[in-house]
């Protein structure tokens, strides 16, 4: 890491890419439109950024059409392929810094995390799939006779990727990996508040080789380039990330144009119950990573924590401590450990929900928004305790630092419930009994079940929801399926 000082004068000294990436090159919004980049912890501008309309998704949907059905990129073999990705996978890591600041910067999270999490985990999460896509065989199916039907996984054309701010470098390469691996083009749409480390990517892929027109970024809002990618009828399929409301209407837009394909990865309330045998100290530090780590703006946050009644007091306690010792501050300040909310309109939104805890809750610590320098667009790390089962901050998302306590005393009352939500993203488990590890995970609804660690994530193993947390995977071999059609084709001789 770099001190302070160094991170200040590198920030000022950043480039930003500010047009919309289409055919391997920066060009203005049709309209001419821009909207400006924000940098959340200072409530300044950083720049003014292309605003995409349905004209420019168009054009890069014209564009990634073109270099798809030319072959430039789809026609390449699988190891051609990774030789590319791998290179991009360097370059990020070469510009490490640069990728890190402009995530730090556009979205407000600490440095400590840019550098060590988001930008050295997309240089993973490419390699990874890089180095998986000439490792997967075709099949050939056991007719027998004079028969071969081979079945055959090709990429599906066209995919649009919507993506979310709060891991604005990793949520968008998740998607990027495997359609880039698979052979398909893309047209990505990063989350209005925190454009600026894809559109550099964007530049990297083409210099790591990636043909022009393969993928596409066109900034902009939800709304209109968001809804303008969902209805477009020559998009093969379209993968997003963020709310479970916008997820609903990806659904819809498919299905009033041309049904093509929709992956969801969406919100979250995950549960962490930690039983009487738990080590108590370990499940407690890791409870308070669970919630407070990217200033709780995770999809699979441990946002409610159901405790043992036995152990309640104790636990309050400890995480109380924990919640005290986050730093909050600038986010370039490697010491910083909680940055500020992705806005001010998010910070009003997360403050409501505060309000709303006041009055259903007892406070434990926090509880309130703060200014830090020039910007109010910070939330105190914020424990609840005696929360009803059916406490709208028990309920809904907040997508901050907010932790809802409440206390169970048998293991069937636990899993009821963790499972009484709308949602089924992740869940957590502590307890040394392997029973009751193995019962419990078994009972819970969710995609991931982490046991004694919280939020157990890597390239290997597919990431992704159930109920209204969505559906399809991220990550992992299966990500591939995602990103594929099995085509037969059936030779008699
Ligand atoms: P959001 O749904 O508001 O926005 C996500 C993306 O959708 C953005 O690019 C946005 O511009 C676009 N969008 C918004 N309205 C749209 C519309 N009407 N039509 C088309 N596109 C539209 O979500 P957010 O606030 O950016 O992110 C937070 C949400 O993301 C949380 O709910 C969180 O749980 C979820 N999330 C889920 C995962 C996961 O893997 N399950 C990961 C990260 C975040």
């Amino acid at each position: 890491m770099l001190s302070y000082t160094d991170y200040k004068t590198k920030a000022a000294a950043l480039e930003f890419r500010t047009g919309c990436w289409i055919d391997g090159a920066f060009v203005p919004s049709l309209s001419g439109e821009t909207f400006p980049s924000i940098n959340p912890a200072t409530g300044h501008k950083l720049c003014d950024v292309a605003k995409g309309g349905a004209a420019d998704i168009d054009r890069a949907v014209i564009s990634a059409r073109t270099a798809f059905e030319d072959g430039r990129w789809s026609g390449k073999t699988p190891a051609e392929r990774k030789e590319v990705l791998l290179k991009l996978a360097d370059l990020i890591r070469e510009n490490l810094t640069e990728m890190a600041l402009l995530d730090t910067l556009d979205m407000g999270k600490p440095i400590s995390e840019t550098v060590n999490v988001d930008a050295p985990g997309s240089a993973m999460f490419f390699q990874w799939h890089a180095e998986a896509i000439d490792k997967l065989y075709d099949e050939v199916a056991p007719t027998g006779g004079r028969d071969i039907a081979m079945i055959r996984r090709v990429p599906l054309g066209v995919i649009g990727a919507v993506v979310p701010w709060n891991f604005p470098l990793d949520m968008a390469t998740w998607k990027l990996a495997p359609a880039l691996a698979t052979g398909n083009s893309v047209v990505l749409k990063p989350a209005e508040q925190s454009p600026l480390s894809v559109l550099f990517l964007a530049e990297l892929a083409k210099e790591a080789g990636l043909p022009d027109g393969v993928l596409n970024v066109v900034p902009g809002f939800g709304e209109d380039a968001g809804q303008a990618l969902g209805r477009h009828n020559d998009v093969d399929c379209l993968v997003f990330t963020g709310s479970t409301n916008v997820g609903k209407m990806f659904q819809r837009y498919a299905g009033e144009s041309n049904m093509k394909q929709v992956w969801l990865e969406t919100g979250g309330k995950s549960p962490n119950l930690i039983f009487a045998d738990a080590d108590l100290d370990q499940a407690a530090d890791m409870a308070a990573f669970g919630i407070f780590f990217n200033q709780g703006e995770v999809c699979s946050a441990n946002s409610r924590l159901l405790v043992h009644e036995s152990i309640k007091d104790e636990m309050v306690a400890k995480l109380k401590t924990l919640a005290e010792a986050v730093v909050q501050g600038d986010p370039l300040d490697p010491a910083t450990t909680m940055g500020a909310m992705v806005d001010a309109e998010h910070a009003s939104r997360v403050e409501a929900y505060l309000k709303k805890g006041k009055a259903e809750a007892t406070v434990v610590t926090g509880g309130a928004r703060c200014t830090i320098g020039t910007s109010d667009a910070f939330i105190q790390p914020t424990i609840f305790t005696d929360v009803a089962a059916d406490a709208t901050i028990v309920k809904e998302e907040i997508f901050g630092p907010v932790l809802a306590i409440q206390s169970f005393s048998t293991d069937e009352e636990a899993i009821a419930m963790a499972n009484d939500s709308i949602y089924g993203l992740a869940a957590s488990v502590w307890t040394s009994d392997l029973t009751r590890a193995m019962s419990v995970s078994d009972a819970l609804n969710a995609g991931t079940v982490s046991v004694n660690t919280v939020d157990a994530l890597s390239p290997m193993t597919p990431f992704g929801g159930m109920k209204q947390s969505g559906f399809g995977r991220d990550l992992s071999i299966h990500s591939f399926d995602k990103y594929t059609a099995l085509k037969t084709v059936w030779i008699k001789f």
